[in-house]
């Protein structure tokens, strides 16, 4: 751990719950390793303006059960050219900042790659995203808590549903990846889920009607992941009704409350366990990696890897849905 004397952290991107939990953990073990802690609000930007916090311990007290992130988060197109990258690095050297943990999603972790060989600068990536789309973990900070809130919310959907013997199109987060809706639907009993991964393969909304998904139900509901290569759930909708005119069509958009709640136990282990490898890594004098959890151990993933891969849906789950919605 060549020369690590104080670490930043920084939450960048769309915002998920556990974030917090990250940052507690990465905050505690460093101090606990003998570092020096300092926050950075507001993602990168706080980075190219000098938004920065010196953290104790205190700082992070009664976090852990929060949503959302203590230190705010946002989107920075200045650091997206070597101009604004120049002038974190400067912030970096004016703070006495020498490693960094980057909590976020792709886009994140992408400028952090970026600025980690520009700079030979030390980054640990922390995968917080709701949509579970980072290669080389099994799960990310907050998925668990966003599927569990789709769960309440589709139940809910699931009574109206039936007592006016609707069809429903909810339409759930994912940007391109259909974890949230495949296990949503899975979870709540939903007749079906239409997720980009299959989209490209077949007409998912035709095959789905031709199977008469409706026959034994007076409800039906389908998870929609929220994607241009789906449609989103108001173009089916659109489609059913110009269609299928015998169905009743009903569209909700579940939207930012998704992102937001307590986040699960699952979750909260999970950034306390992720955060506190964070600080291992560096310790071990690691870069350039995304920390993830694979199997139930903790796993080091090259940022290229985690980035550049599509992390597939698993078959299986599609196959389960499909049998168990007859
Ligand atoms: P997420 O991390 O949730 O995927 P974004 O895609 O919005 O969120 O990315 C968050 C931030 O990461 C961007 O606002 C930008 O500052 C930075 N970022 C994303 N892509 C790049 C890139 N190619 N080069 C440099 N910085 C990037």
């Amino acid at each position: 751990m060549a020369g690590i004397n104080c670490i930043g952290i920084l939450t960048s991107g769309g915002d998920a719950p556990g974030m917090n939990a990250a940052i507690r953990a990465v905050t505690r073990s460093a101090i606990f390793g003998g570092f020096k802690v300092k926050g950075i609000y507001r993602g990168y930007r706080g980075l190219v303006t000098g938004e920065i916090v010196e953290f104790k311990t205190q700082n992070v007290s009664n976090i852990i059960q929060m949503g959302g992130t203590i230190l705010k988060t946002a989107r920075c197109k200045e650091f997206q050219t070597p101009e604004g990258r120049q002038l974190a690095y400067e912030t970096l050297k004016k703070e006495g900042i020498d490693a960094l943990v980057v909590i976020g999603g792709d886009g994140s972790l992408t400028g952090a790659r970026i600025f980690a060989s520009e700079y030979n600068f030390p980054i640990v990536g922390l995968p917080g995203t709701i949509d579970n789309d980072l290669f080389g973990t099994d799960k990310t900070i907050g998925y668990d808590t966003a599927l569990n809130t789709i769960m309440e919310c589709v139940d809910k959907i699931r009574d109206t549903a039936t007592s006016h013997e609707r069809l429903f199109f909810i339409e759930v987060m994912g940007r391109d990846a259909g974890f949230l809706a495949l296990n949503g639907a899975i979870a709540t009993g939903a007749e079906a889920a239409i997720i980009p991964e299959i989209s490209t393969e077949v007409d998912q909304l035709a095959e789905l009607i031709q199977n008469g998904f409706r026959k034994s139900k007076n409800s039906s509901i389908v998870l929609v992941a929220e994607s241009p290569v789906t449609g989103g759930a108001m173009t089916l909708a659109e489609r059913v009704k110009n269609e299928y005119p015998q169905y009743d069509v009903r569209v909700t958009i579940l939207g930012h409350l998704q992102r937001g709640g307590s986040p699960t136990a699952t979750d909260r282990i999970l950034a306390s366990r992720m955060g506190a490898a964070a600080v291992d890594a560096l310790l071990e004098d690691q870069r350039n990696v995304m920390i993830g959890i694979r199997n139930d151990e903790i796993v080091y993933v090259p940022f290229s890897k985690a980035i550049k891969n599509d992390k597939p849906i698993n078959r299986e789950l599609l196959n389960t849905l499909r049998r168990l919605s007859i």
